[in-house]
């Protein structure tokens, strides 16, 4: 049951589609990324983090411990960056061109098993919530991972 909201200051949104709309259109004016996060009052706020510097360089020991990961400790990351948990080092890393086919490979399984997971499974409202909200953090990601290699590309 939903419970009492910790910061009942912040702008409500019943859905994560709603939330992202918002967040998109805000982040234009803004300098930080809005990220939706599934409040324990049912409802779906937004926090701001800080954006990744496009140009920033990358910790060469973090992005080769990255490339030699193994499937699991690899996915961890990529979650960990899409729900906002990770550090902006790993954050930057996970950007560095020579491991970004890794990492748009994996945000394609995580969003294919979330697809899943949303249309087979039977869930209480909360959960199924919070998994549209991880997906769109996953789907923006891919959208993002996509964007940058296309310019790569393109240079
Ligand atoms: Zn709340």
């Amino acid at each position: 049951m939903a419970e009492r909201c910790p910061t009942p200051d912040k702008k409500r949104f019943a859905t994560a589609e709603a939330a992202h709309a918002y967040a998109l259109q805000r982040e234009l004016a803004l300098d930080t990324l809005l990220h939706p996060y599934a409040c324990t009052c049912g409802w779906i706020h937004l926090t701001s983090l800080p954006q990744v510097p496009p140009r920033a360089e990358a910790d060469p020991a973090i992005v080769n411990a990255l490339r030699h990961a193994s499937h699991d400790v690899f996915a961890e990351a990529v979650e960990a960056d899409a729900s906002g948990r990770a550090d902006m080092p790993a954050r930057i890393a996970l950007r560095a061109p020579r491991i970004r086919g890794r990492w748009i490979t994996t945000l394609r399984a995580i969003n294919a098993r979330l697809d899943r997971e949303i249309t087979d499974r039977p869930a209480s409202p909360a959960w199924r919530q919070r998994a549209e909200v991880f997906r769109h953090h996953v789907q923006a990601r891919l959208a993002e991972a996509e964007r940058l290699r296309d310019r790569e590309r393109a240079a």
